[in-house]
């Protein structure tokens, strides 16, 4: 079995597009697995969930999709990410909604637990260091954890006893084999990159081969910025997709 890993598609449709075609062209997956904030910042909230929504999907919720369906208050959102979360409350279709409203936060998929922050914080938390990997070991029991919500790709890998973990880059394409050591992995974001990098971000994991691999795919940055600018969505979150930050 193999499995897309996406985390903050942010309703960007054009890079959630080259993910999904980039997928297909590396011969395809059974499921994806989903990461959490498919809606916020960008203009297809509706168009990400309807074309997520096709494919057998394993989803938990993220603090912008929590966001626009009023679950979380925007007062600690800065003003830019509060106007594109009110601006997508406004866009979503009942069904979009709904599906919003029964994602779970955290999940557990064989050895692979899912959410979008962190196993102790799945909505609020970012794990940025290994210090912030370390601390999350006792809040999942498998061995794999897979998170999003920084849109930075990293892998932590970690030691049970005495608790430690260290942080690397994410490997790009070589495969990542998944051994003994329990692993915390972020596989960037699809739909906002902020490690610099502007190309949509993505995992695929290989069951058969216990390895997961990390890919970047390019799309069309200009057609996203110019929707979001038609929609008076905030300049700022157009100018920061072009340069990955
Ligand atoms: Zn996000």
């Amino acid at each position: 079995m193999r499995y897309g890993i996406l985390a903050d598609i942010h309703s960007n449709l054009a890079a959630f597009e080259a993910v999904l075609s980039d997928i297909g062209e590396r011969g395809g997956v059974e499921e994806i697995w989903c990461l959490g904030d498919i809606v916020g910042y960008g203009p297809d909230p509706v168009e990400c969930i309807n074309l997520l929504r096709t494919y057998s999907c394993t989803c938990v919720a993220g603090n912008h999709d929590w966001a626009a369906i009023g679950k979380l208050d925007t007062s600690d959102f800065n003003p830019y990410a509060a106007a594109a979360a009110h601006w997508t409350a406004r866009h979503l279709t009942p069904e979009a909604k709904a599906f919003l409203e029964e994602l779970p936060l955290k999940l557990t998929v064989g050895d692979f637990t899912l959410v979008h922050g962190s196993p102790s914080d799945p909505i609020w938390e970012y794990l940025f260091s290994a210090d912030g990997a370390e601390a999350n070991l006792s809040s999942f029991d498998t061995s794999y954890c897979l998170v999003g919500h920084t849109h930075v790709p990293v892998v932590f890998e970690c030691d049970a006893d005495p608790p430690s973990c260290l942080e690397y880059d994410l490997p790009l394409e070589a495969p990542l084999k998944l051994a003994e050591k329990r692993l915390i992995i972020n596989p960037g974001g699809v739909g906002q990159p902020r490690d610099g990098d502007e190309r949509a971000a993505y995992a695929i994991y290989d069951a058969d081969q216990n390895a997961l691999h990390h890919y970047r795919v390019p799309y069309d940055i200009e057609l996203t910025q110019r929707k979001m600018i038609r929609w008076g969505l905030p300049f700022s979150l157009a100018q920061r997709l072009g340069a990955g930050r």
